[in-house]
C-alpha cells in the first residue's frame, strides 16, 4: 500500500514536507487508535507506522524532492514505472513518448496520485524535438534535474550477422544510440550550470552477448554504456557537477519483453518465454519495471552523489553466471 500526501499551500522545501508527513501519520494514528477494529484498520494503522518510521530514518523512497525529470519511453514498462516512482519520490516529471496518447496515460496516472506531470509527444530520434521537450520542462517546471534515456526498441534485427539487414541495425542504432546521444548532449547543455543526473538505461546486452538477440541491440546498448562514461568523464573533468550513468537490467517482463513470443522455434506462447528466461535469472523470478524504476530513482537522488561513470546492474545475477 501507498502513502500519498497533499501537501498544504506554501509548504515550500523538503524539511516543510517531511514534518508534514510526520504530523499527518500521527495525527491519523491517533485517531485510528481510538476506533481501530477491522483488519483493514489495523492493516492502515501498521502501513502508517512503518511509514513513520521510514521517514524518521530519512529513508523515504530517496529523495527526489524538489527536482524536475524527463523520462523518454515514459508510456510505458521501465519508463511508466520509473516516471511514477520519481513522483513519488516528489519529483516533477515531463513524460514523453513516440505513443503520445501512452505518455498521456502515465502522466494522468501521477497526477491523479497528487504528483505532478506532464506528457508530451517525443520521437527520440529527432534532434529538433529534443529543444522542444527541454524548453517545456524549463518552462513548466523553472530547471531540469534528471534525464532518463530510456526510450529503446527490440523486436526488428534480432537476426543473426549473416541474417540481419543493413536498414534494421540503422533503425535500432538510431533509437538505442544515436538518441541517447541526443538526449546527453542537450541536457549536458541545460544541466552545466546547476548540475543534475543523466540515467541512461542499457541493458545487459551491453555487457554480455546472447545468441538471438542480434548485434545491433548488443551493440547498441554496449555503445549506450560506454558514451555514459564518456559523457561522466568529459562532465567531471570540466566541474560540471552532472553525474552520468547507466543501468543494466536484466529481462523484465514488459510489453517489449512479451513481444519477443516466437523468437526462437520452440518459444510460441508467453508461458514458454518465461520458462526460458527464469532459467537464466539465478535469482529464481523474471525482473518487473519497478525493479529497474527502483534504480533509477536512487541515480536520481543525492543517495547516489559518489557515483558516475558507473553502471548499475540490476540482473537477478544474469551476468553473474
Ligand atoms: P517498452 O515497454 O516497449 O517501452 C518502451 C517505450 O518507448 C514504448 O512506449 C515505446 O513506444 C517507446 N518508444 C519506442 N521508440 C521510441 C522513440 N523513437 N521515441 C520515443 N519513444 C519510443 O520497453 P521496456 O521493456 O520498458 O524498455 C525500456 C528500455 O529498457 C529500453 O531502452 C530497453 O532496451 C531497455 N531494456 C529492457 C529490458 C527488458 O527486458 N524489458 C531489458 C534490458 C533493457 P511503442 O510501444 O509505441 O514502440
Amino acid at each position: 500500500m501507498l502513502l500519498h500526501f497533499i501537501f498544504p499551500a506554501g509548504t515550500q522545501n523538503m524539511e516543510e514536507k517531511w514534518n508534514y508527513r510526520v504530523r499527518s501519520c500521527n495525527w491519523l494514528l491517533c485517531e485510528l487508535a481510538d476506533i481501530a477494529a477491522s483488519p483493514e484498520q489495523l492493516r492502515l494503522i501498521n502501513v502508517l507506522w512503518e511509514t513513520q518510521i521510514c521517514i524518521r530514518s530519512g529513508d523515504d523512497m530517496n529523495r527526489v524532492d524538489e527536482k524536475v525529470a524527463i523520462v523518454t519511453g515514459g508510456g510505458s514498462g521501465i519508463g511508466e514505472s520509473s516516471s511514477e516512482l520519481l513522483a513519488e519520490g516528489g519529483a516533477s516529471v515531463v513524460v514523453t513518448d513516440i505513443n503520445e496518447e501512452a505518455a498521456e496515460h502515465t502522466a494522468d496516472i501521477i497526477k491523479q496520485r497528487g504528483g505532478r506531470a506532464i506528457s508530451m509527444y517525443q520521437d527520440v530520434t529527432d534532434e529538433g524535438r529534443w529543444q522542444e521537450v527541454v524548453e517545456a520542462a524549463t518552462s513548466k517546471f523553472g530547471k531540469l534535474n534528471v534525464l532518463v534515456n530510456n526510450a529503446g526498441i527490440g523486436g526488428v534485427g534480432m537476426d543473426d550477422i549473416e541474417q540481419s539487414s543493413f536498414e534494421d541495425w540503422r533503425k535500432i542504432m538510431s533509437t538505442n544510440l544515436d538518441a541517447v546521444y541526443l538526449g546527453c548532449k542537450k541536457a549536458v547543455e541545460v544541466m552545466k550550470g546547476e548540475g543534475g543526473s543523466i540515467i541512461n538505461i542499457s541493458s545487459v546486452m551491453g555487457i554480455v552477448a546472447s545468441v538471438g538477440v542480434g548485434p545491433a541491440y548488443n551493440a547498441s546498448k554496449g555503445g549506450v554504456r560506454l558514451l555514459s562514461k564518456q559523457v561522466a568523464v568529459h562532465c567531471g573533468t570540466l566541474g560540471y557537477k552532472i553525474r552520468v550513468n547507466s543501468i543494466h537490467p536484466g529481462f523484465i517482463w514488459t510489453p517489449m519483453m512479451r513481444s519477443a513470443v516466437g523468437v526462437a522455434d520452440e518459444i510460441t506462447t508467453e508461458e514458454d518465454l518465461r520458462q526460458m528466461l527464469l532459467l537464466r535469472h539465478p535469482i529464481g523470478r523474471l525482473g518487473v519495471a519497478e525493479d529497474i524504476a527502483k534504480g533509477v530513482r536512487f541515480l536520481a537522488s543525492e543517495d547516489s552523489s559518489f557515483m558516475t561513470g558507473s553502471e548499475l546492474v540490476i540482473d537477478g545475477g544474469y551476468t553473474a553466471v
